[in-house]
């Protein structure tokens, strides 16, 4: 595969590789990859360590302005206060002066206490909360292994989160779909939490697996989520919801805002518990190793997981999907779906790739673009987004990496001293007072240039 690699923004730290949940839904321990019962359960010290150098040197060669962090599991908070104060410690430690460092942890929420969130103010860790909508829709699935009801620990943590002292940690809340469920009542439920934001996610499913239609509709997933986003319409826009801004920002000639929908190029890397690197998580879902790279942290760099056949084959746009895929009218929103619901088995027999296909979610991407384009089609363009924040963060950022990227290709070249002012001022950044000698270093301007790339550090 040509071009260049894409470096990593996005790095999914497994911290703890357990649960204190059982649900049936778990593209974890109900998968057919069922490598977590060999994994040390939390996170060592070496390789909390081994993952902060890694991640800072990838940053620094390739000049990013900021990276992501994601706790994650299994059941992240189960690594404790201690373990998780080490993770921050170690990451901020080795990011500082090298790029920003956005931190976040995906939890049920069920251990989520002030102990935690006073942690998490410290390093500015903020919180997103798995929650499936109502306590009848949230019970279909995420029960306790007795199969006790987990949904009054779950507010009880969204309104720790929505207090004064931690609201500014709330990241927002993440509902997977199922359309037994009421999507009315769903959506109504999650937003009477007033979360910053909803996340809306399919169901882990291939073709050689797929999902659940009870009412036999090809396009049942499709009408539940316009169901919602009828709703949601109705409602004025209350609260962004990711999955309908990414189709938004689409339809309008912008960026994806979601790794499942669109052609934006992955930037992911996942960190387990015993330092390996794979792969998306969800792949998981696929076949028992679809997610192994054979990498980890203590021996390879990330740039050695970024030229995997299986991560560069989802850095290539439109000329990384499949020939339907490549003619359908939606592609430029679609994408494929995620590349994990397309996986199918029976492909490789047929000489092709197991992921060179449409989504098992086909019908239903293409009802789902076409329904929001329709119910917005007379809107004018500027009218579109609930949260015109999102999609301008994300073109700020697209800003700052070709500005990062043109940096390294001007440091790499004989005209780099004379052309970084111009770099600079492009940014708006004044010109460094330290010294001439500041920008005549060997291999082009250094520190200041690097920094007017970062964005601000968000306000505590
Ligand atoms: S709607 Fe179907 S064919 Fe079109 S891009 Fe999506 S998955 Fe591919």
């Amino acid at each position: 595969m040509t071009g260049p690699v894409v470096p990593f923004r996005e790095i999914v730290l497994k911290v703890h590789s357990r649960c204190d949940l059982a649900c049936d839904h778990c593209y974890i321990y109900e998968a057919p990859d069922q490598s977590w019962r060999t994994r040390p359960k939390a996170i060592s010290d070496e390789a909390i360590s081994w993952t902060a150098r890694r991640l800072a040197e990838h940053a620094e060669k390739h000049v990013l302005p900021s990276v992501s962090v994601i706790l994650h599991g299994g059941e992240p908070l189960l690594a404790g206060p201690a373990r998780l104060r080490r993770v921050c410690e170690e990451l901020t430690a080795a990011l500082d002066g090298v790029a920003e460092l956005d931190l976040r942890i995906h939890t049920n929420g069920l251990q989520l206490s002030p102990r935690y969130l006073d942690l998490f103010d410290e390093f500015n860790v903020r919180v997103g909360i798995s929650l499936d909508g109502d306590k009848a829709a949230n019970d279909r699935h995420r029960r306790f292994a007795d199969g006790r009801t987990s949904h009054p620990l779950v507010l009880r943590a969204v309104e720790l989160l929505q207090s004064e002292r931690y609201r500014h940690l709330f990241l927002g809340l993440l509902c997977t779909i199922d359309v037994a469920n009421d999507p009315v009542a769903v959506h109504d439920a999650l937003i009477a939490l007033d979360p910053p934001r909803i996340d809306y996610l399919l169901p882990h499913a291939t073709w050689d697996a797929p999902p659940a239609r009870p009412g036999g509709s090809p396009t049942e997933y499709a009408e539940w989520i316009l169901k919602v986003f009828d709703r949601w319409e109705e409602q004025g826009r209350p609260v962004p919801v990711r999955l309908f801004e990414s189709v938004l920002s689409t339809l309008n000639g912008g960026p994806s805002l979601t790794e499942s929908l669109g052609l934006a190029p992955t930037d992911l890397v996942v960190v387990e518990t015993d330092g390996t690197l794979e792969q998306v998580d969800s792949l998981k879902s696929a076949y028992d190793g679809a997610a192994a790279t054979g990498f980890d942290v203590f021996r390879h760099s990330f740039d050695e997981v970024a030229a995997h056949p299986g991560v560069r084959v989802r850095q290539l746009g439109l000329a990384g999907v499949g020939p339907e895929c490549q003619g359908c009218p939606v592609v430029r929103s679609c994408g494929g779906g995620l590349y994990t619901h397309r996986y199918r088995s029976a492909n490789e027999t047929a000489g092709r790739d197991a992921f060179d296909g449409p989504s098992v979610y086909c019908e239903d991407l293409e009802a789902l673009v076409r329904g929001i384009e329709t119910r917005t089609a007379a809107r004018l363009v500027p009218a579109t987004l609930t949260d015109p924040g999102e999609l301008l963060a994300a073109e700020h950022e697209l800003t700052r990496t070709l500005l990062a990227r043109l940096h390294a290709d001007l440091a790499s070249t004989p005209t780099a001293t004379a052309s970084a002012p111009r770099c600079c001022r492009a940014w708006g950044s004044p010109r460094p007072t330290s010294g001439a000698d500041t920008w005549a270093r060997p291999g082009g301007c250094s520190r200041p240039l690097c920094r007017a790339t970062r964005p601000p550090r968000p306000p505590r």
